[in-house]
């Protein structure tokens, strides 16, 4: 074992502000995905902005960078058969607050603008490919984004949540206060996992055309490795790439599957974040 991993294994608890964090392996966590195609072409997006913040002299722009953005949510809770909805305006609250802290970084403050009832139980098992398209044809409010919170997720199978670029999210009720609504939001503003397609290697040096796109996000093997996650959020030395380096996966990173050790995302995904906002997101009020 080489020092820097012994390092990571017995610091990784006292990072991000001291916080440990119990972990518990779950089915699955998110039902977003990015296709082929639609990797290229974030990884020419994060080329082009790298261009741009180059351009002012500073490859890296400082997370002050603000937006000075209000964004409206609208909340959508289905109702079960009896009428009720299963979190309170408490929650709801709290998932604003979780989101806020995290954006404040690029002057993006979220609104709850207002919280819709869905009196139709049906929803509460949603199957994308039939749910989705009745439930945004009659809900959905155009310019917000709108997260609809229902009991479970059936399709994606094992899916707790999943997003559409500045248009909703879907997530489970359960899992509305914690870091799962972080991490859909992350895919509203157009961040991907942090780990597909595998191939980044440890030492980073192909880390804009692979992985996520961001070379200040470590290479992140999983799901190979995923069972060597302590409880403590520690990782226990495994899995190699082919130069034969150790894998030091993000645990503390938002966008990765390591669901009860995430706490922060980094400056480049929060560069890539502003200018996906700038580029495409002002049309939300
Ligand atoms: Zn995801």
């Amino acid at each position: 074992m080489n020092y820097k991993l012994l390092l990571v294994v017995f610091l990784f608890p006292f990072l991000c502000n001291g916080q440990v964090k119990s972990h518990v392996i779950s089915n699955g966590e998110c039902g977003t995905d990015f296709t082929n195609e639609q990797r290229q072409q974030h990884y020419q997006k994060v080329a082009a902005y790298s261009q741009k913040t180059t351009a002012y002299g500073n490859a890296t722009l400082a997370h002050d960078t603000c937006i000075r953005k209000n964004l409206s949510l609208i909340f959508h809770i289905v109702l079960d058969s009896s009428g009720n909805p299963g979190v309170t305006p408490t929650q709801i609250a709290a998932c604003v607050q979780l989101l806020n802290n995290v954006w404040r970084p690029i002057c993006i403050k979220f609104l709850n603008c207002s919280t819709n009832f869905i009196p139709n139980w049906n929803y509460n098992k949603w199957y994308q490919p039939y749910s989705e398209p009745t439930a945004l044809g009659n809900y959905f409010v155009p310019n917000c984004i709108n997260i609809f919170v229902v009991d479970s997720i059936k399709i994606p199978a094992g899916a707790s949540g999943y997003a559409s670029t500045f248009s909703h999210i879907v997530i489970e009720k359960s899992v509305l206060v914690s870091t799962t609504a972080i991490h859909e939001m992350g895919h509203v503003f157009g961040l991907p996992h942090t780990w597909p397609p595998a191939g980044e290697v440890v030492k980073r040096t192909n880390c804009y055309s692979t992985g996520d796109g961001f070379c200040d996000t470590d290479a992140d093997c999983y799901p190979t490795g995923f069972s060597m996650l302590n409880p403590n959020c520690t990782f226990l030395p495994g899995p190699t790439d082919g130069a034969g380096d150790y894998y030091i996966p993000p645990l503390d990173n938002y966008m990765t599957y390591f669901k009860n050790c995430r706490c922060r995302f980094t400056q480049e995904q929060y560069n890539f974040m502003a200018l996906e906002f700038i580029t495409g997101g002002t049309f939300l009020h």
